[in-house]
């Protein structure tokens, strides 16, 4: 019976959760380490996880009165361009998840949205959508490849770090030569 969620969940999926050798009394709990590709499409448009790289997953599961809470963390390896000179940004991303999630017919099953609270189907539990969230929102939102990074100059493109300090172009009309010069004062 799939009332809950039209999604049927497989229990060999990686980022499928098996509960069963969980038992149903709060307070007990089990830990969870597994290492997993990353699913496509886990980022940002400037940068994100590449899939089918290494997720690690060091997960703790615990029972509490009418679900399971998850909690811990999701390390892997981004990688994307810097938002002021396109080159490469790479790091290491460690983002801490938590999630409950509710018995199918609990009390929270029944007067909660399943977006407010996640679900279990059976004992299985989907962490994807937690896990998207998690890293989504701690990704940079403008990635660069050093703090400082001077980025580019806009008229030739080049990388400020390549350019000599007194790199300029020639200024064609010379109302603005004269507007360069009072700004240097
Ligand atoms: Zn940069
Ligand atoms: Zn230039």
């Amino acid at each position: 019976m799939q009332h809950h969620s039209p999604r049927h969940l497989d229990p060999r999926a990686p980022l499928v959760l098996n509960t069963k050798d969980l038992p149903r009394s709060p307070g007990t709990m089990r830990t969870l380490r597994r290492t997993v590709p990353a699913p496509e499409g886990l980022g940002l448009e400037l940068i994100g996880v590449p899939g089918g790289t290494d997720l690690a997953l060091d997960l703790r599961l615990e029972s509490v009165s009418e679900g399971v809470l998850v909690s811990g963390t999701v390390t892997g390896r981004i990688e994307g361009e810097c938002g002021r000179c396109l080159r490469p940004v790479r790091a290491t991303l460690e983002v801490p998840i938590q999630e409950l999630y509710a018995y199918e017919h609990s009390t929270t099953d029944e007067t909660t949205d399943e977006d407010e609270v996640g679900r279990l189907q059976g004992d299985l539990i989907d962490l994807e959508p937690a896990l998207r969230d998690a890293v989504v929102l701690a990704l940079p939102t403008h990635p660069l490849c050093r703090d400082d990074c001077p980025g580019l100059c806009p008229e030739c493109g080049a990388h400020w770090d390549d350019l000599p300090d007194d790199h300029n172009h020639e200024q064609a009309d010379p109302r603005w030569a004269a507007l360069s010069r009072l700004e240097k004062e």
